[in-house]
């Protein structure tokens, strides 16, 4: 078989094997048993580039960790010589004990199994010195990072108010993922910030990173790459030490990660290169941060001779789970389309359900839960995924009340997220003025200018005179201890806590927690904050302050936070629901699967489709059909026809991808006794409804969703609208882009931006000064011609 092979289903091992694998085909092996042939040929094609190309649970993660376990029983390596790459930390430990159980043995030796940075790290800290770096550099978590961002910023006589440093370490980021050195950022880029100061920027940061002995995490790939590039004996060392290179989700690949696999991957000349990837473009749901999905479809074009396998069959759900989720996916047009089945039992429909309320949902799916468990299902085969973090706090509050044990995997529970512990200090320090934690915690934050100096002057009074801090505070500001400008800012503070208690005798408790959080500058804060998570961490407040609704005043709520604090501590092993946002979920699965929340706005997200426009809805799609392929057994999709939004009651219609689920594989069920409040679904859609019917919207459930918002509810959120322009039949997730049809100087129309003429274009995204909103960056797809 030689390299020229066109690239072909291989449904047969390849040929050109030693002795040990003819014997191992002879009588296959115990791990083998069981694979399908499409499966197998994956495992046991070990020379050459190897692409999995195939849909949800069909083995994927399966095949990759049995062809370890095949290469090491073979000796076709020895572990040290195998390089794996998983998407998650825990994903790799999973991945090394069930080789273990499949070999029989443990395999504490592989070193290169990890996630991309775990690897990047490693691999660093062998060649520091070539990178201007020391072994021992430090890692720079986001904190430190845009600190440091600031220091350039000053430096470079930059006003910090009018570029914030959040920003620039946004678009640095976004360049490192892209595998770009400061030399190489499009001009017209290095523009958009400091009035083309981007790029000079960039380099100083890079410059300041060397000086302090230090990488953020986007260098741990970037620098990897500049090692190998300048270097090029020590990625020979490489090529000879990698005899196998596997990765698992490679749909979600950014470039950086593409150009350092691909740099890792150049055999020497005559040698075949043993990378196996794989990957399902219809779970590629990384692209807001990077990820490219043409990665997978390059594959073919940039590994020489590469075999593609397809896996068809679905080991994972049952068969309506698999058919409402491939009817859902089948929507998106920028996709390979692949064919996928099971032959397990149609098993139970996929259920969708309305509630009336978030509050409504939550007690349902508890209920559920409860139905569940007393039936003897174990608490560890259910989750709850979530579109967006701030949807959990619900269900935990709902199940601390309930007493059924929870956890929340990838992130925080909500009420020890960081934003949340900061707003609690603020309230906590209101009103309990002897609580030293809780004011130390939110003294300097936001930034005011009370550094660790003044803390300690605070703590030497407090703890010297057995007094409070905020005490010891108030003392102080009226002595010379402090110098004039932190003796200002501490007495302007003091001011405000004492204003804000005497304020919680009049005030409504949410009232006075959205005054407190406005007037200490922290809502602010998070406002300017340009990262991507910043957003979230708004609606995560806004989410506190709602869920104060049901408590009587600020104390009861403070009570009620202790407690539910209280049980995070309980054991770890026990038997848990988990909760986790979709993009979490990505690779696991469970028998039972709770899809709240499934809202226009909401989800798909509001922000992504004003963001990405057709890509943007397609990517929110793919991350539905993530969803629903998580379930092996149940499917549950909820939706609540109000949610409290910004404070205000939103009448919310039901997501258009409730609208895209075959009639054939759903069930929609009325929720029992309380829960059927009525309004928020009505029942025969789905024996009208054809499949792939020609507009979304016409269906009879869309328009009664229409009619119920019309009929009263105060309703801020736009129905959704159409794109103005098409991709046909054109990858969507690509985030580079090609050329864009427009020229400088056009002027066009942007649905939410209104009127404007483009000043600069790079690729297919344009910098266009809008009549009425000013200048912004927006794509290419998301305008028309005026
Ligand atoms: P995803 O796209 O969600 O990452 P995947 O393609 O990686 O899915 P796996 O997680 O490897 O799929 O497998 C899905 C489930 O099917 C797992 O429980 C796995 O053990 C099971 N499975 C895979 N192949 C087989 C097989 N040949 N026989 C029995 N079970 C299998
Ligand atoms: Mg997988």
């Amino acid at each position: 078989m030689s390299d020229e092979r066109s690239p072909s289903l291989a449904h047969q091992p390849a040929a050109g094997g030693i002795a040990a694998r003819a014997m191992a085909a002879a009588r296959p092996a115990a791990y083998l048993q069981g694979l399908n042939p499409e499966q197998r040929a994956a495992v046991e094609t070990l020379d050459g580039p190897v692409l999995v190309l195939a849909g949800a649970g069909t083995g994927k993660t399966r095949v990759l960790t049995t062809r370890i376990a095949h290469i090491l029983a073979t000796g076709r390596a020895a572990p040290y010589q195998i390089l794996a790459v998983t998407f998650t930390n825990k994903a790799a430990r999973e991945m090394r004990e069930r080789i273990g159980v499949l070999i029989g043995q443990s395999v504490e030796g592989m070193p290169w199994l990890g996630t991309f940075h775990a690897i990047g790290v490693k691999i660093l800290r062998r060649h520091a010195e070539l990178v201007d770096l020391k072994s021992n550099f430090t890692i720079l978590d986001t904190d430190d990072q845009v600190r440091l961002m600031k220091q350039v910023i000053a430096a470079a006589d930059i006003d910090e108010k009018r570029w914030p440093a959040r920003q620039l370490a946004n678009a640095i980021d976004s360049w490192k993922n892209r595998g770009l050195t400061p030399a190489q950022v499009p001009a017209g880029e290095a523009m958009s910030f400091a009035n083309g100061k981007g790029g000079e920027l960039y380099a100083a940061y890079q410059a300041r990173l060397k000086t302090l002995n230090a990488a953020d995490f986007g260098d741990l790939l970037l620098e990897c790459i500049r090692l190998f590039r300048e270097n090029p004996g020590v990625l020979a060392e490489y090529h000879r030490r990698f005899r196998f290179m596997l990765v698992d989700e490679y749909q979600d690949t950014n470039v950086a990660q593409y150009l350092w696999l691909r740099l890792l991957s150049q055999a020497p000349a005559g040698e075949k290169v043993n990378l196996c990837c794989v990957g399902d473009d219809d779970q590629s749901i990384y692209g807001w941060r990077g990820a490219e999905v043409d990665n997978i479809l390059r594959f073919e074009k940039d590994f020489q001779g590469s075999t593609i396998i397809r896996l068809e069959r679905n080991y994972r759900s049952t068969g309506h789970i698999l058919g409402a989720a491939g009817h859902l996916i089948a929507r998106n047009e920028g996709r390979l389309g692949k064919t996928l089945f099971t032959d397990d039992v149609e098993g139970e429909r996929v259920t969708v359900a309305g509630a009336w309320d978030s509050g409504e949902e939550a007690r349902a799916i508890g209920d559920e839960i409860e139905n569940l468990q007393r039936k003897g299902h174990a608490l560890n085969d259910i989750a709850i995924l979530v579109r967006a973090s701030f949807q959990m706090r619900e269900f935990e509050d709902r199940f601390v009340t309930l007493g059924l044990p929870y956890r929340v995997i990838g992130g925080p529970r909500f009420y020890e997220r960081a934003e949340i512990r900061d707003a609690l200090a603020y309230f906590r320090a209101t009103m309990q003025p002897a609580d030293d934690l809780a004011f130390e915690r939110i003294v300097n934050v936001p930034k005011r200018g009370l550094g660790d100096a003044t803390v300690q002057i605070l703590h030497d009074y407090a703890r010297h005179n057995s007094v409070p801090m905020m005490q010891a505070a108030r003392v102080l500001v009226e002595t010379e201890e402090l110098k004039p400008k932190p003796r200002q800012t501490l007495r302007d503070l003091m001011t405000a806590f004492g204003r804000w208690a005497a304020q919680s005798e009049v005030l409504g408790h949410q009232e006075l927690a959205e005054l407190i959080l406005e007037e200490s500058g922290y809502t602010d804060m998070w406002q300017k904050d340009r990262t991507a998570e910043a957003a979230g961490r708004l609606e995560n407040l806004k989410e506190l302050v709602r869920s104060m609704e049901s408590f009587e005043n600020m104390a009861g709520f403070l009570e009620h936070i202790s407690l539910v604090m209280d049980a995070s501590e309980e054991g770890a092993s026990e038997d848990k629901v988990s909760i986790l946002t979709l993009h979490g979920a990505k690779g696991l699965e469970y028998d039972t699967v709770f899809l709240p929340g499934w809202e226009e706005g909401l989800f798909p997200h509001q922000r992504s489709l004003d963001e990405n426009g057709r890509a943007g809805l397609e990517e929110e799609r793919r991350l539905a059909y993530v969803g629903l392929t998580r379930a092996r057994r149940r499917a549950k999709v909820w939706f609540a026809s109000n949610r409290r939004i910004h404070g205000l009651w939103q009448a919310t219609m039901p997501s258009r991808f409730v609208d895209e689920l075959p009639a054939a594989h759903v069930d929609v069920v009325e929720p029992s006794g309380s829960y059927s409040s009525g309004g928020a679904f009505a029942m025969s859609r789905f024996d009208k409804a054809q499949p792939f019917s020609g507009s979304t919207y016409s269906t009879p459930g869309w328009q009664r969703a229409r009619e119920n918002m019309a009929s009263g509810f105060k309703a801020t959120q736009p129905p959704p609208r159409r794109e103005p322009l098409t991709i046909e039949g054109e990858l969507v997730a690509r985030s580079t882009g090609t050329a864009s049809v427009h020229k400088v100087g056009d002027r066009v129309f942007h649905v939410k931006f209104g009127y404007g003429d483009i000043a600069e274009i790079d690729g297919n995204k344009l910098t266009v000064d809008f009549d009425k909103a000013g200048r912004k960056r927006v794509v290419d797809s998301f305008v028309a011609a005026a």
